[in-house]
């Protein structure tokens, strides 16, 4: 039988290149060969630590190559692997040991002090520091490697990611080998990844985006790496001229055109700028394209399923649309009862293919009421799909705002005023009213020059939107609050405007 480890097809795909470089990195240069032993050694430190096949390794460690190198050890073994965002609190991480139960915490020697009352007994903690140092690596040096890789099929789990969940309890999304392998070989597929191309990574490695999409395709294609300790604009715009594909955030690119040294000569080597993880506004797509002749490629995904959906790299890439359904998935638009809805209608969308997981840990209810009965994932998102097949994303489902029993999608309000002379973007949410049931609000961030007042904002929409569109009231901020992944977290606006118009 076909040993269908995630980590056999990637080894397969470099082991002719062993001496190509992988990871670029601050302290030097890793081989592919090089990486190859160090996850062996890894592993056998997680083996020697008690870790088998199925056993969670909950890891939240700096972005380093040993981190990377930890994450293929626990593939090589079977482990599934939690990977932190390294920006959770001590109680957080405190909920998913407890939800999780891994054997093994790999964690920085700074962070165990103050873990010490969350983790629970019979964990064993190795440490990880930013440095690529600490008792795991020490570990691996005397643990018996393990070169061989662990028979799996494509339904063993390989990883569990948490989802940002801003919401209730955050679900542990189950990753299978099936899963990261199928999206793996499409994605590099359908982005024409060739000999000599480099990727340059200023991503975190915590994110199915930095960890999975873009780690992935290079290994597949025995790539070299650039890989950067975070995002500094800078770095980026200096290492630009060594790399041919770059994987950003929609903030990365703003972020890139407002850096002085940001042109089309820096950009001359390279043949893809892919976003995603958010929304990339219309008007950053078309100021790049002025500043550097390079259209950006814009997809979209979730923890869930990895990658949906993308816009062709050979065919036209559209401003404000996320592109088709990767080959093998298979997208649709339904109302909530799950009736599907024709081209051009709004709904939620829900997918299909072998990409998407295998459920949320330890939640069947929960699992349960997310697929349809004929296995679709309800992912959450509104979308609407042309004729064709290309979907755009309108917002996700709980932002939608319904006042006088109008919906609203706050992306058609948004879109308006961010259309509007000096406004840079704004933020559309549903907040409590007594009479409307919700009501909109608008959160306005001016760009630099003048600001429109409300006063100016609202005559401009009164001609555009219909009257339930438009917001009752606008404030203005001088930025949103976004995650680590760029993503606005209206979960907090809500929360801060909850009051606007209750009656005191
Ligand atoms: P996460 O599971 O943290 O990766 O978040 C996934 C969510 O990010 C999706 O369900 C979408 O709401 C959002 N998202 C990802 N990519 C895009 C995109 N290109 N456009 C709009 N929303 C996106």
């Amino acid at each position: 039988m076909t040993n269908r480890n995630l980590y056999h097809l990637l080894q397969s795909r470099f082991s002719h290149a062993r001496d190509n470089l992988f990871l670029d990195h601050a302290r030097g240069m890793l081989s592919y060969g090089a990486a190859d032993e160090g996850s062996a050694r890894i592993a056998g430190a997680l083996r020697a630590a008690g870790a088998q096949k199925g056993d969670r390794v909950v890891v939240q460690v700096a972005k380093t190559p040993e981190a990377v190198m930890t994450y293929l050890a626990c593939l090589r073994i079977g482990a599934v692997y939690i990977p932190l965002n390294t920006a959770y609190t001590a109680a957080e991480v405190g909920y998913f040991l407890d939800d999780a139960a891994p054997r093994v915490l790999v964690c920085d020697p700074s962070a165990r002090g103050r873990l010490a009352d969350v983790i629970p007994a019979g964990t064993e903690v190795l440490e990880l520091d930013d440095s690529g140092r600490g008792s795991l690596m020490a570990a691996a040096q005397t643990a018996t490697p393990v070169t061989q890789i662990e028979p799996c099929t494509s339904d063993d789990l390989a990883a569990i990611l948490y989802t940002s969940g801003t919401t209730g309890r955050s679900k542990g999304a189950m990753l299978t080998h099936g899963n990261l392998a199928s999206n793996a070989l499409a994605l590099h597929d359908i982005w024409r990844f060739e000999p000599g191309d480099v990727l340059l990574h200023a991503l975190p490695i915590f994110h199915v985006h930095g960890l999975f999409v873009a780690l992935h395709c290079a290994m597949l294609n025995a790539s070299r790496v650039i890989f950067q300790k975070g995002f500094d604009a800078g770095a980026v715009v200096d290492s630009l001229p060594d790399a041919t594909v770059l994987m950003g955030v929609p903030t990365l690119f703003t972020r890139l055109l407002e850096h002085p040294c940001f042109s089309r000569a820096t950009c001359a080597n390279m043949r893809l700028f892919i976003s995603g993880s958010a929304p990339l506004l219309p008007e950053t797509f078309a100021r790049f394209e002025q500043v550097t002749g390079q259209r950006i490629l814009e997809r979209y995904g979730m923890s869930e399923a990895g990658m949906i959906t993308s816009n062709p790299y050979g065919g036209p890439r559209i401003a404000g649309t996320v592109g088709f359904a990767l080959p093998g998935v298979g997208v649709r638009v339904a109302d909530e009862a799950g009736q599907v809805l024709g081209a051009g209608e709004v709904g939620v969308l829900e997918i299909t293919g072998p990409n998407v997981f295998a459920g949320y840990w330890q939640m069947p209810e929960k699992t349960a009421s997310e697929f349809r009965d004929d296995g679709w994932f309800i992912t959450g998102d509104l979308a609407v799909m042309d004729a064709e097949g290309r979907v755009s994303i309108v917002g996700r489902a709980r932002d939608l705002v319904i006042s006088g029993g109008f919906n609203v999608y706050p992306k058609e309000v948004e879109t308006e005023i961010d259309a509007l002379e000096g406004v840079r973007e704004s933020a559309v949410i549903g907040v409590p009213h007594p009479d409307f049931g919700e009501a909109v609000l608008a959160v306005v961030v001016p760009a630099a020059e003048a600001a429109p007042s409300a006063g100016v904002i609202h005559s401009a929409l009164r001609g555009r939107l219909a009257n339930f569109k438009q917001p009752k009231k606008i404030v203005f901020r001088q930025e949103l609050p976004r995650n680590t992944m760029g993503k606005v977290q209206k979960n907090l606006l809500r929360e801060e405007f909850a009051d606007s118009f209750s009656n005191r």
